[in-house]
């Protein structure tokens, strides 16, 4: 009998958010049985369930306990307690993920004499975003008739369902294909982890575990090692040009007195302009390799 508790994550089963979430646990050290169609993978490394569920579903499953934990975008997040504050009040964006990002935006057809908000009173506007287009209107002193669509929306204005729309728009390219301009943006949004109320201590800890390897994987991912040779009295200057490095190791080379070895993990980018500037101060043999992972 197993009476080991177990942490419940449910993220997108198919989507835009599938992979990187699955990658994201993955990274995490995490094992799971592959079978993509069934609604449950069991991690046989780590005491959690992942449950592969649509991205609306989510805020549910956590507003009712079924999981503790979730990946969806701000936007799905936000939207559910935009219309129903009491049901989903309690859950907390816990974690940004850098991925998913979009926006949702008020866009107009070409043509439309758009200047500013006022523009909208009185108008029909498409959405499947009624409660934060609602909100925002609101809070803008505007009042128009919103349309709720579940997809399409962008069609909504060649087929005169409605005169404008309000939808989620990442490279734009959809909007301009429809012949619509972006206007107002009223939400910027990416995936985030989201946590419920976890009453169990034990669950609240493999929480904070999950949570300190997901934080861990964000920072190697943005950290590079960087390994050069300095000639010693230039020394301080290679440090100043490091970016965001703290200590770094300093070693003699063998053989050389003029020269030392510098180490050193930068939690920033390391681009081309910083190795040509630790050039121009001396340094050769340099390079630049990527982080793993990452513990303090
Ligand atoms: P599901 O079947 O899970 O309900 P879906 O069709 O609602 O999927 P996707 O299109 O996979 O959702 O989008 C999931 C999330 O990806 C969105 O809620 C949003 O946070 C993010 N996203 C990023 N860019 C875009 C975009 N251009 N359009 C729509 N969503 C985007
Ligand atoms: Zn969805």
């Amino acid at each position: 009998m197993d009476s080991e508790k177990r942490l419940k994550i449910a993220i997108q089963k198919s989507g835009r958010l599938a992979d990187m979430s699955l990658q994201l646990l993955e990274k995490c050290g995490i094992q799971l049985s592959k079978s993509r169609d069934q609604l449950l993978c069991r991690s046989q490394n780590f005491p959690l369930d992942v449950f592969l569920v649509r991205d609306d579903d989510i805020p549910a499953f956590l507003a009712t306990d079924v999981c503790q934990l979730g990946v969806l975008g701000q936007n799905v997040l936000r939207e559910k307690q935009a219309v129903d504050n009491g049901k989903f009040v309690g859950l907390v964006e816990e974690l940004p993920l850098g991925y998913g990002r979009c926006r949702l935006s008020i866009a107009v057809p070409q043509g439309f004499a758009y200047d500013g908000l006022a523009s909208l009173q009185g108008k029909t506007i498409a959405t499947s975003y009624k409660g934060l287009l609602g909100a925002y209107l609101t809070a803008n002193n505007i009042s128009a008739d919103i349309v709720t669509m579940e997809g399409a929306v962008e069609v909504a204005p060649r087929t005169h369902l409605a005169d404008v729309i309000c939808d989620l728009v990442s490279t734009g390219n959809t909007l301009i294909s429809n012949g619509l301009v972006e206007t107002d943006v009223i939400l910027q949004s990416e995936a985030v982890l989201v946590k419920n109320q976890i009453a169990d201590a034990e669950i609240a800890q493999l929480c904070d575990k999950l949570m300190s390897r997901i934080k861990a994987v964000q920072r190697a991912a943005q950290s590079r090692y960087i390994m050069l040779n300095s000639p010693t009295d230039s020394l301080a200057a290679i440090k100043a040009v490091l970016p965001g490095s703290q200590s770094p190791t300093v070693m003699p080379l063998q053989g050389r007195d003029d020269m030392v070895a510098v180490h050193a993990v930068c939690e920033e980018g390391v681009f081309w302009d910083t190795m040509e500037e630790l050039k121009a101060n001396g340094a050769n043999s340099i390079l630049v390799v990527p982080i793993e992972k990452m513990l303090d």
